[in-house]
């Protein structure tokens, strides 16, 4: 369980700090200079130096700082570039993502013999006595069935299994096979099949059926795979300027990144969601959200009230296009009810609640359940609700959100990646899809992320879906419901600031003394220039707690 330290809510003694920096000849760790520092902080928007001492930001401001440069000291010349607050990505599913990273990914092969090319730099990476996992071949793309000698080429004498794009085969190395036990005499399972040579011999796919001889010849994942994953994939965030994380996984999860923050090698702050399942335990083991430490806090308890755009699963007012005839709205995955009891449950754990919901019936089900019971049971009107996604918001429902205090949580790599989609499934609906412009009109808190691994987890991909709405492609011209774009300011402002509201931290999301030193420096600076400039906008630094955590500063 996560251990319980400074509560998120406890205000910081900004006035002590500033005291310090006064009265006393004092040296900071590292100066920051040289460039424009955009600090989201209102009183002081910009600023051209900043200084970080114990791990705290303790000047933000036009003077020089020479004074607090002393031989320990790190000077970082910005010579132009930007700074700005570090991204939280209020949406991930970080274990998914750093264990799918351990796989191989044949589907980018385009024959047999370029996914052999694949495997051979995956398994060089790979230790010895682990198995090689990984999916996406195809016997049709590729033109034959591969046998387990052409693996054994590629991967040499290490257990390999590797699922087909559909997953419904397995290709096997000669060591998976033998480690299975499967061999000519074994015999296929009902409603599986062995492919053999012409002297009944195994050539290494199972089809069907047959895969699940392989049950327990695998390990399973265990929380030091995962842990071990997490940690391999840190350096990954810290290169696109993430500080800060909510992940929305089970517990899992939260063990690996508690291991990983007793050993003190987490590179960016998580918030860490609950599950539906641990829900009936949470008050009993504490899980309450803000409790935690500096690194690792108990997020909100995630609940999903429907499906999603692309399966045709999100709940709609009205019928999905075309489906007028039966009526077909999608599904609703919880009842009011059973929405209003887990809030209940999650009030009286000291839960905040984060419910998916992606169709308007769906968001418009989240808000009346939190208005009815913030109103008929007292410790809900202590607990914020974020909406995950909101990604198709009735006009009517808009104005809710800030009267309610919701946050909505949102991806704007979604709208870019879905935008095809959302015109043939919701029609002239869509023109309400994806309105962070409306939402943010309207006073409500908006906080961004990625849903990764769905999408990438960069930010910067993220706001350049945010300001120009269009895919990489360019797609569509002139971007999909302009009206709805986002300037820098605002799209940055979400996913720091807006993703620190979203866990109630007031610590960090800007930049002024007091506040956590998490910052990242951005080459060249975006804000003076068009949307299309965040394509080519790279990060170069990564700073959390005052530490440096990726550098690529030339
Ligand atoms: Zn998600």
């Amino acid at each position: 369980m996560i251990s319980r330290g400074r509560s998120a809510e406890e205000p910081v003694t900004r006035g002590t700090i500033i005291a310090e920096y006064d009265c006393c000849a004092m040296q900071a760790d590292m100066v920051v200079r040289g460039g424009v520092i955009y600090t989201l902080d209102a009183t002081k928007p910009r600023a051209r130096r900043l200084a970080v001492s114990g791990g705290q930001i303790v000047a933000c401001d036009d003077a020089s700082l020479d004074e607090l440069i002393g031989p320990r000291t790190r000077v970082i010349d910005l010579a132009g570039k930007a700074v700005v607050p570090g991204f939280i990505d209020a949406h991930i599913h970080f274990g998914s993502l750093a264990l799918a990273r351990r796989r191989v990914d044949l589907d980018p092969a385009a024959t047999l013999q370029q996914g052999l090319a694949i495997l051979r730099a995956f398994s060089q990476q790979q230790s010895a006595e682990a198995w090689l996992r990984g999916r996406g071949w195809d016997r049709n793309r590729w033109g034959k069935l591969p046998t387990a000698a052409e693996l054994d080429s590629a991967v040499g004498g290490r257990r390999a299994a590797l699922s087909s794009h559909d997953g419904h085969s397995l290709w096997l190395s000669s060591a998976a096979l033998r480690a299975a036990g499967i061999d000519r005499d074994t015999r296929d399972p009902p409603g599986g099949l062995i492919e053999r040579d012409e002297a009944g011999a195994p050539t290494g796919v199972l089809f069907e059926n047959a895969q699940e001889l392989l049950r327990g010849h695998v390990p399973q994942v265990g929380d030091d795979d995962v842990r071990d994953a997490i940690r391999a994939a840190l350096p990954l965030a810290a290169s696109a300027g993430l500080t800060g994380i909510h992940n929305l996984e089970d517990s899992r999860s939260s063990r690996a990144f508690e291991a990983l923050e007793s050993a003190g090698e987490l590179t960016l702050r998580v918030h860490h969601g609950v599950s539906r399942s641990e829900l009936r335990d949470a008050r009993e083991k504490g899980l309450r959200t803000g409790a935690g430490g500096e690194w690792l806090r108990v997020g909100p308890v995630k609940l999903f009230s429907d499906g999603a755009l692309g399966s045709r699963t999100a709940h709609l007012l009205e019928p999905y296009e075309g489906r007028q005839a039966d009526g077909y709205r999608g599904v609703p995955t919880l009842k009011p009810e059973e929405l209003e009891a887990d809030m209940r449950l999650a009030a009286d754990a000291e839960l905040d609640v984060a419910v998916h919901a992606i169709g308007d019936a769906a968001v418009r089900a989240v808000l009346d359940a939190y208005e009815k019971t913030r109103a008929t049971y007292p410790p809900m009107a202590e607990r914020m609700l974020r909406i995950e996604h909101a990604q198709l918001v009735h006009p009517d429902d808009v104005p809710r959100f800030a009267r309610l205090g919701v946050v909505a949580s949102m991806q704007p790599i979604h709208a870019t990646a879905d935008w095809r989609a959302a015109d043939a499934h919701w029609g002239r609906r869509a023109r309400h899809a994806y309105a962070w412009r409306d939402l943010l009109v309207a006073g409500a808190t908006l906080a961004f992320g990625t849903d990764a691994p769905v999408e990438q987890l960069a930010p910067l991909a993220s706001l350049y879906a945010a300001t120009a709405r269009v895919d990489p492609t360019g797609e569509p011209k002139g971007g999909w419901y302009p009206e709805q774009r986002l300037t820098l300011e605002e799209a940055v402002r979400a996913y720091t600031i807006g993703s620190a509201a979203a866990e109630r931290t007031s610590t960090r999301g800007s930049l002024c003394p007091g506040k956590d030193a998490d910052f990242v420096v951005l080459a060249p600076d975006p804000f003076s220039r068009p949307p299309e400039a965040l394509r080519e906008t790279r990060v170069e630094l990564t700073v959390v707690g005052g530490r440096i955590v990726f550098e690529a500063m030339p």
